[in-house]
């Protein structure tokens, strides 16, 4: 499959997206280039029961000017716009309320701590600002794995305070990866096309794929930053600095696990459910999330890495055996399996957002830069302020099918 466009986009998530849908719409020629045989990327939802499950991203963060809200209407979506377990009490069973405040109160200071350092000379890693012996470190250092995805001591405090999210979260009853799936409608795209080599040494640039050499006048560049770090060699001649960059942004890992849970009624919608409180090691649970009778279980960093090494059943076991630890014995006999995805198995993602390691802030500015006015770059890795979201990878993707539509 030998072709010819003038721009191609490689990688069909919500960036790649994003350009393409823009691109067409501006009557730009273009091509979609997708390795997986589904478009969305780390957005990714399965339908169970008539709704969808989201394996991958599952809140439109910063809602209000987040523009997938926008196109999820359009679509007819049902939004959720209901407030997230993580903003209420959780269940205070094995966790009384006064300890949760003292946690809160432990959160407010560590977050306090952590915008200070941001703002001094010096980047450090977001592990300076716990406090010795604050015996709620533990939980604090989950939270900011599931965050970050990865571990406080490697993520840059810089990066982690320059997030521009605000605290309005909404989700979608179909599935945000349904939505942004979706908005490729229309949009000209190659599936199980695995991107190689990207030749960019001759007047007109060469994608070779694992189904032929695609020729374009320029190519919109969205692949996960562990794959560009990864293959020096997908660039000929190689672009050092986009490795370097790319290398500087390391995907975190957080890995979602859905369970059945049989006599719901006992729950309230979306309660949060801690079942340890003393070690960064736990998941955190959210029981009928949209009032479904599921358990959705989120675990991040080097606890995602150790499960995915023994496969989804590590999960599982691990899974109900916290849960069981709260709700007793018994408990086991109502929840199974639903759906889960591993995300740092995935070849095609290799993780599940990016943090900037400490001094790194830059990288995101320097992986999105283009080169020669042909070469772009786009992917949530490349948004300053809104990295590691779908939106952000939207907002990205947008930027560079302009950058593309003024270099023509
Ligand atoms: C478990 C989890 C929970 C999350 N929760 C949220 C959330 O609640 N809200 C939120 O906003 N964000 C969330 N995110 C992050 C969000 O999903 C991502 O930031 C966003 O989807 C990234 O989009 P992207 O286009 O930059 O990258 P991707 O979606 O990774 O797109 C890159 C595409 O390139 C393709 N590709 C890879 N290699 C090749 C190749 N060689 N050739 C061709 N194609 C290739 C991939 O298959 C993929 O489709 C979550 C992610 C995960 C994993």
């Amino acid at each position: 499959m030998n072709s010819e466009t003038e721009v191609a986009v490689i990688g069909g998530g919500a960036a790649g997206i994003a350009a393409a849908r823009r691109l067409t719409d501006a009557g730009v020629p273009c091509l979609l280039i997708e390795a997986r045989d589904r478009l969305g990327g780390r957005a990714y939802t399965v339908e169970h029961g008539g709704v969808g499950v989201d394996l991958g991203c599952g809140w439109l963060h910063s809602a209000a000017g987040n523009p997938f809200v926008a196109i999820a209407e359009a679509q007819g979506r049902r939004l959720d716009r209901s407030p997230p377990a993580w903003t209420r009490a959780a269940l205070e069973r094995n966790f009384p309320l006064a300890d949760q405040r003292l946690y809160q109160q432990a959160m407010a200071g560590y977050f306090e701590r952590l915008s200070e350092l941001a703002a001094g000379e010096t980047d450090v890693p977001c592990s300076a600002a716990f406090e010795p012996g604050n015996r709620w470190n533990g939980l604090i250092a989950a939270v900011v794995s599931y965050i970050s995805g990865g571990d406080a001591a490697d993520v840059s405090a810089r990066d982690f305070e320059n997030y521009a999210g605000t605290e309005v979260n909404w989700r979608v009853a179909e599935g945000y990866g349904t939505v942004i799936a979706a908005h490729a409608r229309g949009v000209a795209v190659t599936l199980g096309t695995v991107v190689e080599r990207i030749d960019h040494s001759g007047a007109a640039l060469r994608v070779e794929t694992s189904r032929g050499t695609i020729t374009a006048k320029r190519v919109i560049v969205t692949l996960p930053t562990d794959i560009i770090a990864a293959r020096p060699e997908l660039f000929s001649p190689a672009l050092p600095r986009k490795t370097e960059a790319a290398a500087g942004l390391p995907l975190g890992l957080a890995d979602k696990l859905y369970l059945n849970l049989q006599a719901p009624d006992e729950f309230g919608r979306d309660t949060r459910v801690w079942p340890r409180l003393d070690t960064r090691d736990t998941a955190s649970y959210t029981v009928r999330p949209q009032g479904r009778a599921q358990i959705e279980g989120y675990f991040g960093d080097g606890l995602a890495a150790e499960l995915e090494r023994g496969g989804v059943a590590a999960f599982v076991d691990f899974a109900i055996g916290q849960l069981a630890d709260v709700f007793g014995h018994d408990f086991r006999k109502r929840v199974s399996l639903l759906d889960m995805h591993l995300w740092r198995a995935d070849p095609f993602a290799r993780g599940s957002y990016s943090y900037a390691r400490p001094g790194k802030v830059k990288c995101r500015k320097v992986l999105a830069d283009p080169v020669d006015n042909r070469l772009f770059f786009a992917g949530e890795a490349c948004s300053e302020l809104d990295f590691s979201t779908a939106h952000g990878a939207y907002l990205t993707g947008t930027r560079a099918a302009d950058q593309v539509v003024a270099a023509r």
